[in-house]
């Protein structure tokens, strides 16, 4: 069987796979039908992975102050350590007035040892007064005005909107921007460029989906280094891109 020419994605060129079933795949184009194919694969595979531990204090609770406060414990830190830190510190306060009536160091304490617990305990106690004394103790809605606050970038206003208020967004840690480049789905070099590209192109269903769905995949299949792609049910999508070591 003729190879098809070799196309070009974004001004690099890609070869075609060809399929067992005898077809040839372009991966230069994975398009939205092919996206909704990888997702529903996902979705197949994700109750039987670990979740991220946000996901886990989203799902007992649509609580945004919650998934706000466990998105910053998060940062840079275990999933198993967040979801313990976590449980500690909402026994203890878990609303804004809470936690402003507990000192930085009962916050440090209870939150150790989750990576710069200082630097979040500050950020927490500063957050939940203002949240208090500026906001009514409610969290707002609005993406540019979470920005505001001390120690929340773009990837924890998104999760806040998207888990915590079922608004639409697009959450995009790591996790996603490395996943849909090596997809071959988007061409970016920043988290935050990711986000406007997948604006543009996911379909608007998987906006508050593809973060949860796509940080369990990169936590159990797809790592950072040396992804699984021998018992990858997505390989056959997948262009790899940027993948110079796999098992
Ligand atoms: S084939 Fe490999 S690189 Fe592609 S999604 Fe699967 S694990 Fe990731």
């Amino acid at each position: 069987m003729l190879m098809p020419s070799i196309l070009q994605a974004g001004g690099v060129k890609v070869k075609p796979l060809l399929l067992r079933s005898g077809h040839w795949f372009n991966i230069s184009a994975l398009n939205d039908i092919d996206i909704h194919t990888a997702v529903s694969i996902l979705r197949e595979q994700y109750a039987a992975w670990k979740k991220p531990a946000v996901s886990i204090v989203a799902q007992c609770e649509r609580n945004p102050y919650k998934v706000l406060v466990s998105c910053i414990i998060s940062l840079r830190t275990k999933d198993e350590v967040t979801a313990k830190a976590s449980e500690r510190l909402f026994a203890r306060a878990e609303n804004p007035a809470d936690m402003a009536e507990l000192s930085i160091d009962e916050i440090a304490s209870l939150i150790y040892p989750a990576g710069f617990y200082r630097n979040k305990s500050e950020q927490i106690n500063e957050i939940s007064r203002r949240l208090v004394s500026d906001y009514g103790s409610t969290v707002p809605e609005e993406i540019d005005e979470l920005l505001v606050f001390k120690g929340v970038g773009r990837k924890t206003a998104n999760l806040v909107l998207t888990l915590g208020f079922g608004k639409q967004g697009i959450c995009v840690d790591t996790h996603v921007h490395r996943i849909c480049n090596r997809w071959g789905y988007i061409s970016t070099k920043s988290p935050e460029e990711s986000e406007k590209m997948l604006r543009k192109k996911l379909p608007a269903e998987y906006w508050i989906p593809i973060n949860d769905l796509l940080v369990a995949f990169g936590q159990n299949i797809c790592h950072p280094v040396s992804p699984r792609c021998t018992v990858c049910r997505l390989s056959g999508l997948c262009s790899r891109v940027g993948v110079t070591v796999s098992r």
